[in-house]
């Protein structure tokens, strides 16, 4: 049997392939990529020459019996993305649940992702962070979706396409108040990479302003709301020691 490396690859600064990634890279008998001229500019930096193979949102569906034929036969197979980690708001998920379910061996390639990257520099906590990846595109359903964000307490992390980060700030502002801190980041590991924490007004109001220019890639990121459910067990302890001192 053949088996499916899932690789990552970088998010903007090619330095940042792994060693390992592109060893394995190297080693197999064909790549499946989202994009194959985005990959075709990574293999030739790692001087590869290699057989790719389309694999994106479009064709996953119809692809996959022949992928799977492909490992079957004992195939080495890559599944990279445009950037950082495939599955991670990319494609690669049919594929990796029907090789596991056909008890396909599978092998992760880490490296970058921009959700983790963003994060690691953000100064907004990360013990406990929820990823909602893209937003609804339709006002309405975005509003609806931060919404039910309104008592989360875990950093909330976005991806973001440039012509809606202001539109989306200013939701966000709406659901979860002005006053709320968030950092915008943007362009990673790029020449223009920037990180900007403040409320999010004051990040509406940079955008604004064009000091956040709304150029490249955008990763949100969303503090927590305060713990109610902490405050609501003071309070229980309290109302128990008054009526236990009133029983005694
Ligand atoms: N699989 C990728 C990963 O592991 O991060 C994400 C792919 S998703 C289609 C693309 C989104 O990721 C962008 O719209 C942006 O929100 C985020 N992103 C990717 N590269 C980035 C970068 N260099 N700086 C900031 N955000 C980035």
């Amino acid at each position: 049997k053949g088996t499916l490396y899932v690789v990552a690859t970088p998010i903007g600064n090619l330095g940042d392939i792994s060693t390992r990634a592109a060893w394995v890279l190297a080693g197999v008998d064909r790549v499946l990529a989202e994009d194959t001229r985005q990959t075709r500019r990574l293999l030739e930096h790692l001087d590869l020459h290699k057989t790719l193979t389309p694999l994106h949102e479009h064709n996953e569906d119809r692809q996959l019996a022949q992928v799977l034929e492909w490992l079957r036969s004992g195939e080495m197979l890559a599944l990279v993305s445009d950037a950082g980690t495939p599955l991670i708001s990319d494609p690669g998920f049919a594929l990796v649940r029907a090789a596991r379910e056909q008890g396909l061996p599978l092998v992760t390639i880490p490296g970058a992702s921009a959700v983790t990257a963003a994060l690691a520099v953000a100064g907004l906590p990360t013990d406990r962070f929820v990823f909602e990846g893209f937003l609804p595109p339709k006002a309405g359903a975005r509003r609806r979706a931060l919404e039910a964000l309104g008592r989360e307490t875990r950093t909330m992390v976005f991806y973001e396409s440039p012509r809606r980060v202001a539109g989306a700030l200013a939701d966000m502002a709406g659901a979860f108040g002005g006053s709320r801190v968030a950092v915008v980041a943007r362009e990673l590991t790029k020449a223009h990479e920037q990180s900007v924490q403040g409320t999010l007004a004051e990040l509406a109001d940079q955008v604004a302003d064009g000091r956040i220019p709304l150029k490249g890639e955008f990763v949100l990121m969303v503090a927590g709301a305060e713990a109610e459910a902490a405050g609501l067990d003071v309070e229980v302890d309290h109302l128990l020691v008054q009526l236990l001192t009133r029983l005694s």
